[in-house]
């Protein structure tokens, strides 16, 4: 087992009805004025947004509000929501909806705390972020786990790039967590949260540690419980018990817990943000699209880790030949996406075929220009990320 820090401060509310209590949570964390970050309109159709006002103007607290997040949100919108911030003294963000909102919530708290820093800089690494907002949420969409996570992620849509944050800033003080919220969903983007709750286990579970029996037994019951839960609520979206359990899967998936004592691996989601940057499509359908292509391509550097995969998760076995059964795994996996309705390849995913230019630029761009490789379970350069999108794109 690697050394490791496990810090996870966000205070989770779980449960019917628990967005009564945002108020009292802001004010818990210190908060008096309250910037609500939301996104494209489906907080307010719902009338949970109206709910939410409701809280704060009864509790006496001043807010503001920012709409109109997308998904694969920008930093221009952040840009924006941190100069609202500072204009009205800001001391709390809300975001009401999904990693979207979230990350854009994250990304104006890390502004508001460094007035005269541009935001992108704390994302290339230009600058260290050493302070920030406190952030709370409340949840809409079992998916991104960035209610717990110390992640943020948003796309420079000047440079065509979609890049990560990680810092223990990153994590929100409070998650409030109403299955209920999740209700309105269209089925897209239940099927899309599904697979990225799925992701961010396997993208911590392909590593080449394989002495951290907690953490991997943790990660298969995770993953065990979302692809039974996942089957349940494609077909019916509106069971309880089933969100539920995606809901509180989905914050573990990404809170670190599944991944301790190894460094993760991560090229799945790497790959897939490129393709986000440059076609804007959906991160989940971004991660499916890529997953069959890049098991195919690193299983062999340890094809006992898949045999364990497929035993543990799956209840697939080829016999004594790992080989067989890990291939089995991927199968599985392929399958489920499937099933759920997402795709697994380039024309799936409706980006058609593309030339070898662009196969090229994505692999380049995938490097960050060059300044890396991706990948532990097996590391990839820019040549291997151009063979994986390459497959992808058959
Ligand atoms: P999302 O992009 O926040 O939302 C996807 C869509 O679902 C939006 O159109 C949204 O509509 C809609 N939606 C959300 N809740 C809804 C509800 N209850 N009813 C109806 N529609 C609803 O989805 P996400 O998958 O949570 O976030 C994806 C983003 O998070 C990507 O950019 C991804 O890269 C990032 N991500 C971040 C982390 C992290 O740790 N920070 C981890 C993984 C992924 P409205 O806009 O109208 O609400
Ligand atoms: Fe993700």
């Amino acid at each position: 087992m690697r050394n490791f820090t496990y810090y996870v401060p966000t205070e989770v509310e779980f449960g019917k009805d628990t967005e009564h209590k945002v108020a009292d949570l802001i004010q818990k964390h210190g908060g008096h004025r309250v910037l609500v970050v939301y996104g494209g309109g489906s907080a307010q159709k719902s009338g949970l947004l109206d709910r939410i006002y409701k809280r704060l103007e009864d509790a006496g607290l001043e807010y503001q509000s920012l709409g109109g997040v997308k998904p694969n949100p920008t930093v221009d919108l952040a840009r924006k929501g941190v100069e609202q911030a500072i204009a009205m003294k800001a001391d709390f963000i809300l975001a009401v909806g999904g990693g979207s909102v979230i990350d854009t919530a994250k990304g104006i708290a890390h502004g508001n705390a460094n007035p005269g820093t541009d935001i992108w800089d704390f994302w290339t690494g230009t600058t260290n972020l050493r302070q920030s907002t406190p952030v709370g949420v409340v949840l809409t969409i079992p998916a991104a786990g960035s209610e717990t996570s110390a992640s943020a992620v948003l796309t420079n849509t000047e440079i065509g790039q979609k890049r990560g944050l990680s810092s223990e800033f990153n994590r929100p003080v409070f998650a409030i967590l109403n299955p209920e919220l999740t209700f309105t969903l269209p089925l897209y983007q239940v099927a899309c949260g599904i697979t990225d709750i799925l992701m961010h286990t396997l993208d911590r579970y392909f590593v080449p540690e394989e002495d951290n029996e907690t953490s991997d037994a943790l990660a298969e019951a995770l993953l065990r419980t979302v692809i039974r839960n996942g089957t349940i609520a494609i077909k019916n979206p509106q069971d309880y018990q089933a969100m539920s359990e995606l809901m509180w899967c989905g914050s573990l998936s990404h809170n670190s817990i599944t991944g301790l004592g190894s460094r993760g691996d991560w090229a799945v989601h790497q790959l897939g943000h490129e393709l986000s940057a440059k076609f804007d499509v959906a991160h989940g359908a971004s991660l499916s699209a890529m997953w069959k292509f890049w098991a195919l391509y690193v299983y062999q550097v340890n094809p006992r880790r898949f045999a364990r995969y497929a035993r543990n998760v799956w209840a697939v076995d080829a016999g004594r030949d790992d080989e067989q059964t890990a291939l089995a795994s991927i199968e599985a996996t392929v399958a489920y996406f499937k099933s759920l309705g997402m795709p697994t390849n380039f024309k799936e995913l409706g980006i058609g075929t593309l030339g070898d230019a662009e196969l090229d630029e994505l692999a380049y761009r995938c490097t960050y220009f060059g300044a890396r490789t991706i990948g532990n379970f097996m590391v990839l350069d820019q040549k291997k990320i151009r063979d994986i999108y390459s497959l992808a794109n058959q």
